[in-house]
């Protein structure tokens, strides 16, 4: 069945749980709307787990360990259940910095020219990164064979994204 954007964009909307905030950035759930709420745990093995099962992009500052347990946690895909995540959005450690980037992606993030509503770079499962100097970094997260049979993302811009996990992962102060 071949469905057009549009039909995947409402689908979506209602399959994504919204924002899951980390503790270390918790300062910013405010700026997220109602879609947005604090993680319950600590740990943020744990913190994982919880996004993916509530259908959550997390929102960390915190980059390496949680683009490590996110790995972690999809490759437990044992091609029955769908163990992908819904994305991590990665913030500045600075306050003051984080929450004018976070103003200018209220609705999502620009992809050649159009704005990519969050609910769908969740389920891309992309990696988005608001740099300190404004720009912002997408990479995406390999999504589960099932996923990529059932849901396949047909984009070019999607296609060209780097992935994250397929070979080393670069260094996060690139
Ligand atoms: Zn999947």
């Amino acid at each position: 069945m071949v469905r057009n954007k549009t039909d995947i964009t409402s689908e979506v909307k209602l399959l994504w749980g919204g924002f899951l905030i980390d503790l270390n950035v918790q300062d910013t759930l405010a700026l997220f709307g109602k879609k947005a709420r604090i993680t319950s745990y600590k740990r943020d093995q744990e913190t994982v787990h919880e996004a993916w099962d509530e259908s959550r992009m997390i929102v960390t500052c915190n980059e390496a360990d949680f683009i490590r347990y996110i790995l972690e946690h999809s490759k437990r895909d044992s091609g029955k259940t769908c163990q992908d995540c819904w994305g991590l959005l990665v913030v500045p450690s600075d306050e003051i910095v984080r929450n004018r980037l976070i103003k200018n992606v209220k609705k999502g993030i620009r992809m050649d020219g159009e704005i990519l509503p969050w609910s769908l770079a969740a389920f891309a499962n992309l990696c988005i990164s608001l740099h300190s100097d404004g720009t912002v970094g997408v990479r995406k997260f390999r999504r589960c064979e099932h996923c990529k049979r059932e849901n396949p993302i047909e984009s070019e811009w999607y296609d060209d994204l780097p992935e994250i996990g397929t070979r080393k992962i670069t260094n996060p102060n690139n």
